[in-house]
C-alpha cells in the first residue's frame, strides 16, 4: 500500500514525500481510511509505530473537504497526557498544515495563562492541548466548541491514568455529539476505564489493535543485569557507557533527585550527560528537551516523564537504572528507540528493590529472561525467591495470642496475591494517593 492510494490532499501528499515516507505504517493504513470515511476509532498502536500521522492526515483532509460548521470554533482538537508529547504532535501538524490556510495553537499547562487567551482570541482552527489547561479556558469561556468536528485523545489511557476523565468529559461534553467524529488512541485496548470513557463518547467506533502494545517489540535488543546496590549500579552504567556503541541514550532512574545526580556523575566521568527532571520549570525543561534533540549531549537522565510518546530518533539506547514502577512504562520506556523500524537496544538493572518489577515485565513479555553478566562486575545478588504466606503457620491459638503476627501474615499473603494478580492480567494503573491538581498541572506525574 502507499501513501497515494488514500485519495489524500495533493497539498498533504507532497508533504509526506517532502519528509520522504514511502509506505504508509500499518496504523496508518488502517486508520486514515477509517477516519477519512467519517468513521470514529478506537485505536491501539505500540509506540513508534506512526500513530501520530494516522489521525493527522485524516483531520486535516477534513478541514480541507469540508465546510467549517462554524467561523470562530476551533474544528479539531487534539488533547494528549504530557506537554512533551502535545508540542510533538504539535510539529508534526505545524509540517502539514504549513502550506494550509489552517492555523493551529498549542496550549499548555503551567504556561502564560493570558498569552493563551490572546491566542485563543484568534480563532485556530486547530488546538492541541494538555486537557487540564484548554478545560480551564474552556470554563473561562475563552472559546467554544459548538463547532467542533474532530475530537483526537492521544494516550487516552494514560490521560485517564493521570485523572483526568474530569476535564475531557467537560471538554467532550461542550462540542455536538451530532456532528462531531472522535478518534481515541491508547497504549492498550485492555484497559477497563478507557472502553467505559470510550462507550460514552465514541459512536460505533471501529476498533484496531494493531499488535498489543506489550508484545515485544522486535527492532529492540533488551538485556538484563542483576545489581547488588546503588554503587554496582554505577558501575555497570559506567562500563556499558564507556564499552557499547550508541548515538543517544536515555536513562531512567526511579527518582527526581537521582537524575541530577547521576548525570553529574556522568559529566565527573568526562560523559556528556543532562537531567530533565519534574523539578525544573517548562522553560527549562524544553530547553533541554531541544538540547538534547539537536544532539548537544549523548545522555539523557530522566524520569518516567520522558517515557512516552517522544520522537528522538537518534536515540539507540534505553538504560533503566531503575525498574520503572508501573510495569506497563517499561514499554514505552524502551519504546524511545528503535523508533520507525531502526535498531535499538535496551538494558535494565536488576537489583532487590527491582525485583518486582522485574517479575512483572517478565509475566508481561511472556518469557523467561536470563541475567547478562559482565567480567568483574558480577552481582552477588541473584534474586528474591517468592515470599511464601506466613498466614498459614498462624493457628487460632497463637493469632489469639499475638495478633500482630496473625496481622503482618495477612499482609503479606495480600502482597503475594497482588504480584501473581500483576503477573496474569495487565494491571490497570491504580495510584495510592490521586495526584493533586498542582501535580497533574505541573506534570509531576512521574512519582507518587
Ligand atoms: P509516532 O508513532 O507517531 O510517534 O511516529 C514515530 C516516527 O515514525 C516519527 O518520527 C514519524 O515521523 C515516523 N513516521 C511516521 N509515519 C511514517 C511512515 N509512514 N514511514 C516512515 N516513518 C514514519
Amino acid at each position: 500500500m502507499q501513501f497515494s492510494d488514500f485519495g489524500l490532499d495533493r497539498c498533504l501528499m507532497s508533504t509526506v514525500e517532502h519528509l520522504g515516507f514511502t509506505a504508509p505504517t500499518e496504523i496508518q493504513q488502517q486508520a486514515i481510511p477509517a477516519a477519512m470515511q467519517g468513521h470514529d476509532l478506537i485505536a491501539s498502536s505500540k509506540t513508534g509505530s506512526g500513530k501520530t500521522l494516522a489521525f493527522i492526515l485524516p483531520a486535516i483532509q477534513r478541514l480541507t473537504k469540508n465546510r467549517a460548521l462554524s467561523k470562530k470554533d476551533p474544528r479539531v482538537v487534539i488533547l494528549t497526557p504530557t506537554r512533551e508529547l502535545a508540542k510533538q504532535v504539535f510539529s508534526q501538524l505545524r509540517l502539514f498544515t504549513a502550506n494550509t490556510q489552517f492555523k493551529a495553537v498549542l496550549i499548555l499547562g503551567g504556561e502564560n495563562f493570558n498569552d493563551q487567551v490572546k491566542v485563543l482570541e484568534k480563532d485556530p482552527h486547530f488546538i492541541v492541548a494538555t486537557p487540564g489547561r484548554l478545560a480551564d479556558h474552556l470554563s473561562q469561556g475563552h472559546f467554544y466548541l459548538n463547532g467542533l468536528e474532530l475530537l483526537i485523545l492521544d494516550e487516552a489511557d494514560r490521560m485517564l491514568d493521570l485523572g483526568f476523565a474530569k476535564q475531557l468529559t467537560q471538554i467532550n461534553n461542550a462540542a455536538d455529539h451530532r456532528k462531531r467524529q472522535t478518534l481515541l488512541f491508547s497504549a492498550t485496548l485492555d484497559h477497563a476505564q478507557v472502553n467505559e470513557f470510550a462507550n460514552a463518547l465514541l459512536k460505533k467506533p471501529k476498533r484496531i489493535a494493531i499488535g498489543s502494545a506489550y508484545t515485544e517489540h522486535k527492532d529492540i535488543t533488551k538485556r538484563f543485569y542483576l545489581a547488588d546496590n546503588l554503587e554496582h549500579k554505577e558501575a555497570l552504567l559506567q562500563h556499558l557507557l564507556t564499552h557499547e556503541n550508541y548515538q543517544q541514550v536515555i536513562i531512567f532512574t526511579a527518582t527526581r533527585s537521582d537524575t541530577e545526580r547521576l548525570a553529574t556523575l556522568l559529566t565527573q566521568q568526562q560523559l556528556s550527560a543532562v537531567a530533565l527532571s519534574g523539578e525544573l520549570n517548562q522553560a527549562q525543561r524544553n530547553q533541554i528537551m531541544d538540547g538534547f534533540s539537536k544532539g548537544h549531549q549523548k545522555i539523557l537522565v530522566t524520569t518516567d516523564l520522558a517515557s512516552r510518546g517522544l520522537d528522538l530518533v537518534n536515540v539507540s539506547l534505553v538504560i533503566n537504572f531503575d525498574m520503572p514502577k508501573h510495569t506497563e512504562e517499561f514499554i514505552h520506556r524502551i519504546g524511545r528507540t528503535g523508533r520507525a523500524g531502526s535498531q535499538g537496544d535496551a538494558i535494565a538493572f536488576v537489583g532487590p528493590k527491582d525485583w518486582l518489577s522485574f517479575k512483572n515485565v517478565e509475566g508481561l513479555l511472556a518469557q523467561t529472561i536470563s541475567f547478562e553478566k559482565i567480567a568483574g562486575l558480577k552481582a552477588k545478588f541473584k534474586g528474591l525467591k517468592p515470599k511464601k504466606s506466613k498466614a498459614k503457620v498462624v493457628n487460632t491459638k497463637e493469632a489469639s495470642i499475638d495478633k500482630k503476627t496473625a496481622a503482618k501474615a495477612k499482609k503479606t499473603t495480600k502482597k503475594v496475591f497482588h504480584v501473581a494478580q500483576d503477573v496474569g492480567d495487565m494491571p490497570i494503573i491504580k495510584r495510592k494517593k490521586p495526584l493533586s491538581a498542582q501535580q497533574i498541572e505541573n506534570n509531576d506525574i512521574d512519582e507518587e
